[in-house]
């Protein structure tokens, strides 16, 4: 089953940069696929398109089959909630507690008056213990995000992203302000989305190895060209 496809896919900035030239790929269901290129690459920009932050200038990004660049409304609200977002910064209420920063995720980028004003269900709250347990921080419920470290504070993010029930979540540079060990932990949780609940994973990677050490696919780009598409065997192989 494809999860995203793009299809000619062109972003042309105000200024005439092409953050994206005619981006062609398919990932399929469960796929963990790693997007690697240096600063300025396009990555961020494909990333902002997948899940309509910013519109392409053409071309067809299909989430589960509907393209995104073509709904508005309702129907978008409902795309964006089958796509998780995990951000190089988090992205916590800082002085919030981590169980309401795991339920805010309940309603995505779109609160209700009752969640703005911090009323949740039983239920959702047994929901948040149950994701805040896939990463292991149910001990953490009631700690304020701000004194969490770095690693904790990402799979605080990873549950809270796991509350929308997502298909495909889109991870930009998740590790890229970490050390290497506790790197390796927030792979590992993003790693266990994939193995264990099937959902589709695309993370922006700076390093090279951890895409060598987790990605079913590399997915490389340069200047906003897609210039490089393989499986992780084959990557291994001639690389
Ligand atoms: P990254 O490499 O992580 O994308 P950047 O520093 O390149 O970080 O970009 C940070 C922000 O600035 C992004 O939101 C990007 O869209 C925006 N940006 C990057 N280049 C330009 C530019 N030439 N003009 C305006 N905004 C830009
Ligand atoms: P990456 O995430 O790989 O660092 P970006 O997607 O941020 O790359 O940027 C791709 C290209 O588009 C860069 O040349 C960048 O300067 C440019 N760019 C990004 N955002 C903007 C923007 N808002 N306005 C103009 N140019 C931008």
């Amino acid at each position: 089953k494809t999860v995203l496809e793009l299809k000619h896919v062109n972003k042309v900035y105000p200024n005439g940069v092409k953050g994206l030239d005619d981006i062609n790929f398919t990932v399929h269901e469960g796929e963990f696929v790693a997007v690697v290129g240096l600063s300025g690459a396009g990555k961020s920009t494909l990333f902002n398109s997948i899940n309509r932050m910013i519109d392409v200038t053409d071309g067809q990004v299909l989430v589960d089959g509907t393209d995104i660049t073509k709904v508005n409304g309702k129907e978008l609200r409902r795309m964006r909630r089958k796509i998780g977002m995990i951000f190089q910064s988090f992205n916590l209420v800082n002085r919030t507690t981590v169980q309401k920063n795991v339920l805010a995720g309940r309603t995505g980028y779109y609160p209700t008056w009752k969640t703005l004003l911090g009323i949740y269900s039983k239920e959702d709250k047994q929901q948040a213990v149950v994701q805040l347990e896939k990463v292991n921080m149910v001990k953490k419920l009631y700690r304020r995000a701000d004194q969490l470290s770095g690693g904790q504070k990402q799979r605080v993010a990873i549950a809270r992203t796991l509350m929308q029930n997502p298909t495909l979540v889109l991870a930009d540079e998740p590790v890229a302000s970490l050390d290497p060990k506790t790197s390796k932990g927030v792979m590992d949780d993003l790693y266990n989305l994939k193995k264990h609940e099937h959902i589709t994973v695309l993370v922006n990677l700076h390093s090279m190895e951890l895409a060598l050490k987790y990605a079913d696919r590399i997915i490389g780009l340069r200047d906003g060209k897609l210039v490089y598409n393989k499986p992780i065997a084959e990557a291994n192989e001639a690389d």
